[in-house]
């Protein structure tokens, strides 16, 4: 145990101390500060680490490598969670969209994009986001709170529930991949995705390696080396526009990291290479983003990054105020970037009919005023004292 791996505190009211999402020196300090020697504390957490994270445990009964004795201790003291999933709703495409709840009530989605062989999941990062860009759903969301280590980390806890993919098995695996492309911008909220992705990279874990986890932004520059440097993920940015009036407007960031500085954190990410390249996603706006001049002006941007581009054709949204652009705008668009030498395929929407498409994640998490609090309070009294007794 390091110093300064300070053990989580069980709750005043005595409610367990989750462990999903703790690194195993705090699952350590949590076992000593409930009793446990510190001398076996380390092994004893690897022992945990590896029934919660490879066999996706939830029972410390089932956790046969402690003794009977210690078991039954964690289990008063301790618990292995998971969000709710108050929504369970499958696409007609075989993508599947969860609606969690977590213990605050607040939700969020998530979803998994399976392929022939292997398949994707979209995680989450906060519930709502407070970016705005304009033809996003989730920007459209009054609440905003970030998710911490065991709500993200959980995420891929209950897709592999669902999915029955525990033990982790070792190939073939649907959860293959992971892309923090869900509700959220991840860079602002990067203590706890890192915590989390270091979780699901952990090789006597869930082991899902770097080199199949995605992290998009939609440009937080000073964030961008650290998590070249902390995660060696894959990095995407959602771009989107290639001049600064537009990109000011559609993804406002923009204002405070314009185009040309997110370009040069990209030109110097961590771990770049021709095999391993920074993909920029470019959601086609009709009207507004979608020309030729548009392409060859990305073209030039793009001189001198490992780079790949994903067309992302617009997913409406109840309300969105943008179209998609035509086919025929989209191959141009796609072809031109293409000559120029950048694989640039075209994003198959995924999930549409289920609003689980890039874009259309949203929940009803919404601020609540003070009023509305006090209305509902009395609302509730006035029902209660209505089912009285006269
Ligand atoms: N905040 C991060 C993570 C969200 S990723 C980011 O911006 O990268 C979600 C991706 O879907 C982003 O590339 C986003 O720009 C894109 N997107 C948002 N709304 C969309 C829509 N209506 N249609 C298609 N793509 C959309």
């Amino acid at each position: 145990m390091r110093v300064g791996d300070r053990a989580p505190q069980q709750a005043a009211d005595g409610a367990p101390v989750e462990l999903l999402g703790l690194t195993r020196p705090e699952i350590a300090a949590a076992l000593v500060a409930a009793g446990e020697v510190e001398k076996s504390a380390r092994m004893r957490a690897s022992q945990l680490w590896h029934w919660i994270y490879y066999r996706g445990s939830r029972d410390f009964a089932e956790m046969t490598t402690l003794s009977k004795e210690l078991r039954e201790r964690l289990a008063t003291r301790f618990s292995v969670g998971r969000p709710v999933a108050s929504k369970d709703l499958q696409s007609t495409d075989g993508t599947r969209k969860w609606l969690l709840k977590f213990a605050d009530g607040e939700e969020a989605e998530c979803v998994h994009i399976p392929e022939e062989d292997r398949g994707a999941l979209c995680v989450s990062s906060q519930v709502g986001c407070t970016l705005t860009c304009k033809f996003c759903h989730t920007g459209t969301m009054k609440l905003v709170r970030n998710l911490n280590a065991a709500e993200i980390v959980g995420q891929v806890m209950l897709a592999r529930d669902h999915l029955n993919e525990w033990p982790s098995p070792p190939d073939g695996r649907m959860l293959s991949n992971i892309v923090m492309m869900g509700m959220g911008e991840p860079l602002y909220n990067f203590d706890q995705v890192a915590k989390a992705l270091k979780i699901v990279m952990d090789n006597e874990g869930i082991a899902i390696s770097k080199r199949r986890i995605t992290l998009s932004t939609a440009g937080v520059v000073p964030m961008i080396e650290r998590c070249g440097a902390e995660l060696g993920v894959n990095l995407a940015i959602s771009l989107h526009a290639v001049r600064d009036d537009i990109r000011d407007v559609i993804v406002p960031i923009n204002r405070k990291y314009p185009i040309r500085e997110l370009m040069q954190a990209c030109a110097t990410y961590p771990g770049l290479s021709n095999a391993r390249r920074i993909t920029f996603e470019y959601v086609m706006l009709k009207g507004v983003n979608d020309t030729p001049a548009d392409a060859k002006e990305l073209v030039r941007l793009l001189k001198g990054v490992p780079a790949k581009v994903n067309l992302i054709p617009f997913n409406a949204w109840p309300g969105a105020p943008y179209e998609c652009s035509s086919d025929e705008a989209i191959r141009k668009f796609s072809d031109i970037v293409f000559n120029a030498g950048y694989s640039s395929p075209v994003r198959t929407p995924r999930g549409r009919d289920i609003m689980a498409a890039c874009g259309q994640l949203k929940s009803a998490s919404v601020k609540r005023s003070k009023a509305d609090i006090l209305r509902e309070q009395a609302a509730k009294e006035a029902a209660a004292a209505a089912a009285l007794p006269a």
